[in-house]
């Protein structure tokens, strides 16, 4: 080594050990004597949890940090000496510090025009030689704390940011390390450099990416497979098995159930199961259409056909080619629609509003409605003709209250979803939450679910439980729980049944004679459909029909005489 440096006795004066007090300090700043294979093993293990892109990232930190600290010592300890001789504290303390051995090739500085320019080799670099030990002779420089020692103590120094670059690296097989440092705005690809001095957090990048994937998910799931549909109730599972068992096949598929049982996602999982799984899926819901345009929507139309089409336009049929089409609320449908829809399905192919010209089409359709489309024939609403095209595979989806064991799962997978899209922290439920979940009548079914657990999970405090007030904010006393005289969760009757019983026992009344008032109330409010008072009254049809027809004979009250008549003819 021919370079000749400063002595050195101003730096290790700097340098105490005090033993007694437990320290070792550099100036006035505490330091820590360890080993190299400690070191060595942090940085390991930093590569193996983080990634090798991420350890470099940390330790570069660390190594600038040190070197910032150290810059504080070049004009405090050399103040009478030339500015060459102050920055070379920087490698002289490095050596003291056991880094590596420094021999500056070439540097020239000049703070006041921030110019700087240097090259120095290392020997000995204790990082080059623990990397090459665990990982052998590499392609990629190693020495990544050493470095954003350079860059710190010179970045320091210089008041601007100089980057260091490790031109040739002994844990790459080099005779000696050799780095070359300039203004990060000198370097062509300085900016890309710039991420190893940023102050970002791993874990925050971490969890944003994590809940990027999960919206990502949720946002899939509908289009997932078959698999995504969420229930293992007896009532689920047979419709399940009736839709994996049509799905291979082209035949039309009608889906019946409540509003919000989820026809659109079973049609879905239909077309995912199918051969059509790479083709489109769309969906039309047939009700939300005007009804002046219905057939433009479904089959398409011809520039100018009627005002306002200005351009030609491809109809829903055209767009499903090849694919599925689900008809949402097909009972819906105006009759001038079905008569044309009856036709496409006849002959395979459409005719777009306002032109001549017929075009094939491969679709496979699934109908799906809410309403009795028998009665809508009977009715003269809908078409008996296509009612028989439409019904060929006929699968019901049961509502929520008759698949109660399948509330939680569905309720503790739509939580993962809101808490990913509303990027929120929601631990699960609290128990009376299940509970009043279970309890509840579900007359909107996994719709309805699905907006009282988005509102939960919003409504939930950060990292906390979904509470049972967050699931029903306007109406407490509909779902009160409370501990039983033994300790197990029970409905307890609310302040207002207590109410309501106490005006009830203080009216003098029997209690056969209430029993018989709200039978007659519930009838007369279902304005005499025995089906639509039993569900007033929370029984079943045949059930109200015996009480009614079993009770004592009260007075002869019009509603009365005219039910005990109905119920005879049962
Ligand atoms: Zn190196």
């Amino acid at each position: 080594m021919h370079f000749k440096y400063p002595p050195n006795e101003d730096l290790r004066r700097l340098l105490r050990f005090e033993p007694d007090s437990g320290a070792i300090w550099l100036g006035d700043r505490r330091m820590v004597l360890m080993h190299t294979m400690a070191m060595s093993a942090l940085r390991q293990d930093l590569i193996t949890s983080v990634g090798a892109e991420h350890a470099r990232r940390i330790l570069t930190r660390m190594g600038y940090a040190a070197g910032m600290c150290d810059a504080e010592y070049a004009r405090k300890t050399r103040p009478d000496m030339t500015l060459n001789e102050c920055f070379l504290v920087g490698p002289q303390l490095f050596m003291l510090e056991g880094a590596a051995h420094v021999t500056p090739v070439k540097f020239t500085l000049d703070i006041e025009n921030g110019d700087f320019y240097g090259e120095f080799n290392w020997d000995h670099s204790w990082e080059a030689y623990a990397h090459q030990q665990k990982y052998g002779v590499g392609t990629d420089p190693a020495c990544w704390t050493l470095l954003g020692y350079a860059s710190g103590y010179t970045s320091a120094f210089m008041g601007k940011l100089i980057l260091f670059k490790e031109t040739l690296c002994a844990a790459c097989g080099a005779e000696h390390c050799q780095i070359i440092g300039r203004p990060i705005e000198e370097w062509p690809d300085g900016e890309a450099h710039r991420v190893y001095f940023n102050d970002d957090s791993l874990m925050e990048k971490m969890e944003t990416l994590q809940l990027q994937v999960d919206a990502l998910k949720s946002k899939m799931e509908p289009a997932n497979l078959g698999g995504q549909l969420i229930g293992h109730s007896k009532a689920f599972r047979k419709a399940y098995t009736l839709m994996q068992k049509v799905a291979q096949t082209q035949a039309t598929v009608l889906l019946t159930g409540e509003t919000g049982v989820g026809k659109e996602r079973f049609a879905r999982a239909l077309h995912e199961l199918s051969s059509r799984a790479d083709k489109p899926f769309v969906a039309v819901n047939c009700a939300a259409l005007p009804a002046e345009l219905v057939e433009a929507e479904l089959f398409g139309v011809e520039k100018g056909a009627y005002t306002g089409a200005h351009t030609q336009r491809m109809g829903r049929f055209e767009r499903a080619d090849g694919g599925t089409l689900l008809l949402d609320e097909v009972g819906e449908l105006p009759l001038a629609a079905q008569a044309k829809l009856l036709r496409v399905l006849q002959e395979g192919e459409i005719e777009r509003v306002g032109g001549e010209a017929t075009r094939k089409v491969n679709v496979r359709l699934v109908a799906a409605t809410n309403v009795d489309l028998q009665q809508a024939v009977l009715a003269g609403r809908f078409r008996a003709d296509l009612l028989y095209r439409l019904n060929v595979y006929p699968i019901c989806i049961p509502p929520l209250r008759e698949r109660k064991s399948d509330i939680e799962p569905l309720a503790q997978n739509m939580l993962l979803r809101f808490c990913a899209l509303h990027s929120k922290r929601v631990s699960g439920f609290e128990e009376r939450a299940l509970q009043a979940l279970k309890q509840h009548s579900w007359p909107g079914n996994v719709r309805e679910l699905e907006n009282l657990v988005e509102r939960g999970v919003i409504l939930a405090s950060q990292s906390g439980l979904v509470e049972v007030e967050n699931l029903f904010p306007n109406q407490p006393d509909a779902v009160q729980t409370s501990l039983d005289a033994h300790g197990h969760l029970a409905k307890l009757p609310s302040a207002h049944d207590t109410d309501l019983c106490a005006r009830i026992l203080d009216s003098g009344k029997a209690l056969e004679d209430i029993d018989a008032l709200v039978l007659d109330l519930a009838v007369g409010r279902a304005r005499g459909n025995l089906s639509e008072a039993a569900r007033l009254l929370g029984m079943t049809r045949p059930q109200l029909a015996y009480r009614l027809k079993h009770r004592q004979p009260r007075g002869p009250t019009s509603d009365a005489t005219d039910l005990r008549s109905e119920t005879a003819t049962l």
